[in-house]
Protein backbone atom coordinates (compact mmCIF):
# COMPACT_ATOMS: atom_id res chain seq x y z
CA UNK A 1 0.00 0.00 0.00
CA UNK A 2 1.05 3.64 -0.67
CA UNK A 3 1.41 6.61 2.21
CA UNK A 4 -1.09 9.16 1.46
CA UNK A 5 -0.08 10.72 5.04
CA UNK A 6 3.24 10.94 6.46
CA UNK A 7 3.65 13.40 9.59
CA UNK A 8 6.95 13.49 10.65
CA UNK A 9 8.50 14.90 14.31
CA UNK A 10 5.80 17.86 14.26
CA UNK A 11 5.54 19.83 17.57
CA UNK A 12 2.91 22.49 18.49
CA UNK A 13 2.66 25.11 20.53
CA UNK A 14 0.36 27.96 20.86
CA UNK A 15 1.83 31.19 22.09
CA UNK A 16 -0.44 33.87 24.24
CA UNK A 17 -0.18 36.49 26.32
CA UNK A 18 -0.51 34.82 29.27
CA UNK A 19 2.42 32.47 28.22
CA UNK A 20 3.19 29.22 25.81
CA UNK A 21 0.38 26.51 25.10
CA UNK A 22 2.20 23.49 24.16
CA UNK A 23 0.31 21.20 22.11
CA UNK A 24 1.98 18.55 20.43
CA UNK A 25 5.56 16.81 21.14
CA UNK A 26 7.86 14.66 18.35
CA UNK A 27 4.35 13.19 16.77
CA UNK A 28 5.29 10.97 13.70
CA UNK A 29 2.96 8.43 12.11
CA UNK A 30 1.71 7.65 8.64
CA UNK A 31 -1.53 6.69 6.53
CA UNK A 32 -1.72 4.53 4.10
CA UNK A 33 -4.17 5.00 1.36
CA UNK A 34 -7.52 3.57 1.94
CA UNK A 35 -6.82 3.23 5.73
CA UNK A 36 -9.44 4.04 8.70
CA UNK A 37 -7.13 5.44 11.45
CA UNK A 38 -8.22 7.00 14.35
CA UNK A 39 -6.97 8.92 17.23
CA UNK A 40 -7.70 8.89 20.60
CA UNK A 41 -7.08 11.24 23.58
CA UNK A 42 -8.11 12.85 26.22
CA UNK A 43 -9.63 16.12 25.82
CA UNK A 44 -7.40 18.87 25.60
CA UNK A 45 -4.53 17.02 24.30
CA UNK A 46 -4.10 18.14 21.04
CA UNK A 47 -6.44 16.05 18.97
CA UNK A 48 -7.79 19.33 16.75
CA UNK A 49 -4.30 21.07 16.37
CA UNK A 50 -3.39 17.52 14.65
CA UNK A 51 -6.13 17.55 12.33
CA UNK A 52 -5.67 21.66 11.75
CA UNK A 53 -2.22 20.57 11.05
CA UNK A 54 -3.16 18.54 8.48
CA UNK A 55 -5.41 20.75 7.12
CA UNK A 56 -3.30 23.03 6.36
CA UNK A 57 -5.21 25.52 8.65
CA UNK A 58 -1.89 25.65 11.24
CA UNK A 59 1.63 25.18 10.20
CA UNK A 60 3.94 23.37 12.75
CA UNK A 61 6.18 24.87 14.38
CA UNK A 62 8.73 22.08 14.28
CA UNK A 63 8.53 18.88 12.08
CA UNK A 64 6.54 18.49 8.14
CA UNK A 65 3.86 16.90 7.20
CA UNK A 66 3.79 15.51 3.71
CA UNK A 67 1.12 14.19 1.54
CA UNK A 68 1.99 11.13 -1.32
CA UNK A 69 5.83 12.55 -0.34
CA UNK A 70 4.71 16.70 -0.90
CA UNK A 71 5.21 19.11 1.17
CA UNK A 72 1.51 19.53 2.46
CA UNK A 73 1.81 23.18 1.30
CA UNK A 74 3.10 21.90 -2.06
CA UNK A 75 0.12 19.54 -2.62
CA UNK A 76 -2.64 19.95 -5.16
CA UNK A 77 -4.21 16.73 -3.34
CA UNK A 78 -8.38 17.59 -2.16
CA UNK A 79 -8.80 17.43 1.77
CA UNK A 80 -12.34 17.23 3.25
CA UNK A 81 -12.75 17.77 6.99
CA UNK A 82 -15.91 17.13 8.63
CA UNK A 83 -16.62 18.58 12.17
CA UNK A 84 -18.49 17.76 15.20
CA UNK A 85 -21.70 20.71 14.14
CA UNK A 86 -22.65 19.62 10.71
CA UNK A 87 -22.95 23.38 9.81
CA UNK A 88 -25.77 23.13 7.67
CA UNK A 89 -27.44 26.60 6.67
CA UNK A 90 -31.22 26.70 7.35
CA UNK A 91 -31.78 28.95 4.14
CA UNK A 92 -30.60 26.81 1.75
CA UNK A 93 -32.06 23.55 0.92
CA UNK A 94 -29.88 20.16 1.30
CA UNK A 95 -28.81 20.48 -2.26
CA UNK A 96 -28.09 23.87 -2.33
CA UNK A 97 -25.91 23.05 1.07
CA UNK A 98 -24.09 19.78 -0.37
CA UNK A 99 -23.07 21.97 -3.45
CA UNK A 100 -21.96 24.61 -1.18
CA UNK A 101 -18.34 23.41 -1.26
CA UNK A 102 -18.78 22.73 -5.31
CA UNK A 103 -20.00 27.16 -5.49
CA UNK A 104 -17.11 27.88 -3.23
CA UNK A 105 -14.38 26.62 -4.96
CA UNK A 106 -16.25 27.15 -8.51
CA UNK A 107 -16.09 23.15 -9.13
CA UNK A 108 -20.01 22.76 -10.34
CA UNK A 109 -18.64 21.08 -13.31
CA UNK A 110 -21.54 18.35 -14.99
CA UNK A 111 -18.93 15.75 -13.31
CA UNK A 112 -19.06 16.92 -10.02
CA UNK A 113 -23.12 17.70 -9.73
CA UNK A 114 -23.17 14.85 -11.34
CA UNK A 115 -21.46 13.03 -8.30
CA UNK A 116 -23.63 15.11 -5.90
CA UNK A 117 -27.25 13.10 -7.35
CA UNK A 118 -25.69 9.77 -7.16
CA UNK A 119 -24.22 10.40 -3.47
CA UNK A 120 -27.94 11.97 -2.62
CA UNK A 121 -29.30 8.92 -4.52
CA UNK A 122 -27.50 6.26 -3.42
CA UNK A 123 -27.50 7.18 0.53
CA UNK A 124 -31.08 8.14 0.80
CA UNK A 125 -31.54 11.93 0.71
CA UNK A 126 -32.89 12.05 -2.75
CA UNK A 127 -36.40 12.84 -1.63
CA UNK A 128 -35.01 15.33 0.47
CA UNK A 129 -33.21 17.05 -2.19
CA UNK A 130 -35.30 20.72 -1.62
CA UNK A 131 -36.17 20.00 2.56
CA UNK A 132 -34.33 22.42 5.05
CA UNK A 133 -31.85 21.17 7.39
CA UNK A 134 -34.41 21.31 10.11
CA UNK A 135 -36.53 19.26 7.95
CA UNK A 136 -33.97 16.37 8.79
CA UNK A 137 -33.09 14.03 11.59
CA UNK A 138 -29.64 14.16 13.36
CA UNK A 139 -28.25 11.19 11.62
CA UNK A 140 -29.76 12.40 8.16
CA UNK A 141 -28.34 16.11 8.51
CA UNK A 142 -24.45 14.15 8.93
CA UNK A 143 -25.07 12.31 6.39
CA UNK A 144 -25.81 15.39 3.95
CA UNK A 145 -22.39 17.02 5.69
CA UNK A 146 -20.63 13.95 4.76
CA UNK A 147 -21.78 14.44 0.81
CA UNK A 148 -21.14 17.83 1.27
CA UNK A 149 -17.72 17.15 1.84
CA UNK A 150 -17.78 14.24 -0.52
CA UNK A 151 -18.89 16.09 -3.52
CA UNK A 152 -15.14 17.68 -3.90
CA UNK A 153 -13.47 13.76 -4.18
CA UNK A 154 -11.27 14.49 -1.26
CA UNK A 155 -8.42 12.19 -1.29
CA UNK A 156 -8.41 12.35 2.10
CA UNK A 157 -10.84 12.59 4.95
CA UNK A 158 -10.81 14.43 8.66
CA UNK A 159 -12.97 13.64 10.92
CA UNK A 160 -12.94 15.86 14.01
CA UNK A 161 -15.20 14.09 16.56
CA UNK A 162 -18.49 14.32 13.72
CA UNK A 163 -20.73 12.21 16.28
CA UNK A 164 -19.66 13.72 19.36
CA UNK A 165 -23.06 16.11 19.15
CA UNK A 166 -25.70 13.00 18.39
CA UNK A 167 -27.55 11.32 21.44
CA UNK A 168 -26.07 7.51 22.24
CA UNK A 169 -28.31 5.52 19.65
CA UNK A 170 -28.11 8.21 17.13
CA UNK A 171 -24.62 7.94 17.53
CA UNK A 172 -24.08 4.07 16.96
CA UNK A 173 -26.73 4.46 13.54
CA UNK A 174 -25.09 7.20 12.43
CA UNK A 175 -21.35 6.23 12.69
CA UNK A 176 -21.99 3.07 10.88
CA UNK A 177 -23.64 4.83 8.31
CA UNK A 178 -21.07 6.64 8.09
CA UNK A 179 -17.90 3.92 8.13
CA UNK A 180 -20.22 2.40 5.45
CA UNK A 181 -20.32 5.59 2.90
CA UNK A 182 -16.79 5.84 3.46
CA UNK A 183 -15.78 2.38 2.91
CA UNK A 184 -17.52 1.93 -0.39
CA UNK A 185 -16.21 5.57 -1.56
CA UNK A 186 -12.80 3.90 -0.86
CA UNK A 187 -11.57 6.63 0.72
CA UNK A 188 -8.73 7.38 3.62
CA UNK A 189 -9.72 8.48 6.88
CA UNK A 190 -8.14 10.00 10.01
CA UNK A 191 -11.37 10.33 12.93
CA UNK A 192 -10.21 12.02 15.84
CA UNK A 193 -12.12 10.62 18.97
CA UNK A 194 -12.13 10.27 22.75
CA UNK A 195 -14.44 7.71 22.54
CA UNK A 196 -12.74 4.38 22.27
CA UNK A 197 -15.61 2.25 21.49
CA UNK A 198 -15.63 4.29 18.28
CA UNK A 199 -12.24 4.61 17.44
CA UNK A 200 -11.82 0.53 17.89
CA UNK A 201 -15.07 -0.01 15.89
CA UNK A 202 -14.03 2.02 12.54
CA UNK A 203 -10.42 1.84 12.71
CA UNK A 204 -7.81 -0.18 11.10
CA UNK A 205 -5.43 1.49 13.42
CA UNK A 206 -5.60 3.15 16.60
CA UNK A 207 -3.39 5.88 17.75
CA UNK A 208 -3.34 6.19 21.31
CA UNK A 209 -2.26 9.93 22.45
CA UNK A 210 -0.81 11.15 25.78
CA UNK A 211 -2.18 13.65 27.49
CA UNK A 212 -1.13 17.89 26.57
CA UNK A 213 1.23 18.22 25.09
CA UNK A 214 0.13 15.30 22.99
CA UNK A 215 3.26 12.64 22.38
CA UNK A 216 2.18 8.74 20.85
CA UNK A 217 1.82 6.26 23.34
CA UNK A 218 0.58 3.49 21.16
CA UNK A 219 -0.33 2.40 17.97
CA UNK A 220 -2.43 -0.49 17.84
CA UNK A 221 -3.44 -2.28 14.96
CA UNK A 222 -7.18 -3.86 14.76
CA UNK A 223 -7.82 -7.23 13.59
CA UNK A 224 -11.38 -8.12 14.24
CA UNK A 225 -12.54 -11.84 13.01
CA UNK A 226 -15.85 -11.18 12.06
CA UNK A 227 -17.27 -11.64 8.37
CA UNK A 228 -18.43 -8.19 6.83
CA UNK A 229 -17.11 -5.74 9.01
CA UNK A 230 -19.46 -2.27 10.42
CA UNK A 231 -18.87 -0.59 12.96
CA UNK A 232 -21.53 -1.72 14.77
CA UNK A 233 -20.97 -5.68 14.15
CA UNK A 234 -17.03 -4.77 15.37
CA UNK A 235 -18.66 -3.88 18.58
CA UNK A 236 -19.90 -7.63 19.11
CA UNK A 237 -16.58 -9.18 17.57
CA UNK A 238 -14.91 -11.53 20.51
CA UNK A 239 -11.16 -9.21 20.31
CA UNK A 240 -13.25 -5.89 21.06
CA UNK A 241 -12.80 -6.16 24.86
CA UNK A 242 -9.47 -6.87 24.73
CA UNK A 243 -8.67 -4.16 22.68
CA UNK A 244 -11.03 -1.63 24.27
CA UNK A 245 -9.21 -3.03 28.01
CA UNK A 246 -5.54 -2.39 26.02
CA UNK A 247 -6.39 1.25 24.80
CA UNK A 248 -7.96 2.26 28.38
CA UNK A 249 -5.15 0.81 30.17
CA UNK A 250 -2.73 3.14 27.44
CA UNK A 251 -5.08 6.06 28.19
CA UNK A 252 -5.10 5.47 31.73
CA UNK A 253 -1.65 3.91 33.13
CA UNK A 254 0.02 7.16 32.53
CA UNK A 255 -2.10 10.00 34.41
P1 LIG B 1 -8.31 18.29 21.69
O1 LIG B 1 -8.78 18.38 20.29
O2 LIG B 1 -7.55 17.02 21.97
O3 LIG B 1 -9.40 18.50 22.71
P2 LIG B 1 -6.93 20.82 21.11
O4 LIG B 1 -6.06 20.53 19.93
O5 LIG B 1 -8.20 21.53 20.86
O6 LIG B 1 -7.20 19.47 21.93
O7 LIG B 1 -6.08 21.67 22.18
C1 LIG B 1 -4.79 21.30 22.64
C2 LIG B 1 -4.29 22.33 23.63
O8 LIG B 1 -4.07 23.56 22.96
C3 LIG B 1 -5.29 22.63 24.76
O9 LIG B 1 -4.55 22.91 25.93
C4 LIG B 1 -6.01 23.87 24.27
O10 LIG B 1 -6.49 24.64 25.35
C5 LIG B 1 -4.91 24.59 23.51
N1 LIG B 1 -5.41 25.41 22.38
C6 LIG B 1 -6.14 24.96 21.34
N2 LIG B 1 -6.40 25.96 20.46
C7 LIG B 1 -5.81 27.07 20.98
C8 LIG B 1 -5.70 28.44 20.55
N3 LIG B 1 -6.24 28.84 19.41
N4 LIG B 1 -5.02 29.29 21.35
C9 LIG B 1 -4.47 28.87 22.50
N5 LIG B 1 -4.51 27.61 22.95
C10 LIG B 1 -5.18 26.72 22.22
Amino acid sequence: MKKILDVRDVGMAYHTVSGEIPALSHISFSVEEGEFVSLVGPSGCGKSTLLNLIAGLLVPEQGSILIRGVPLEQSSLTIGYMLQKDHLFEWRTIYENVILGLEIQKKKTPEHLERVNRLLTEYGLKDFRDARPSQLSGGMRQRAALIRTLALDPSLLLLDEPFSALDYQTRLNVSDDIGAIIKKEKKTALLVTHDISEAISMSDRVIVLSKSPAVIRSVIPVFLEIPNRTPMASRNAPEFKTYFNRIWKELNDHE
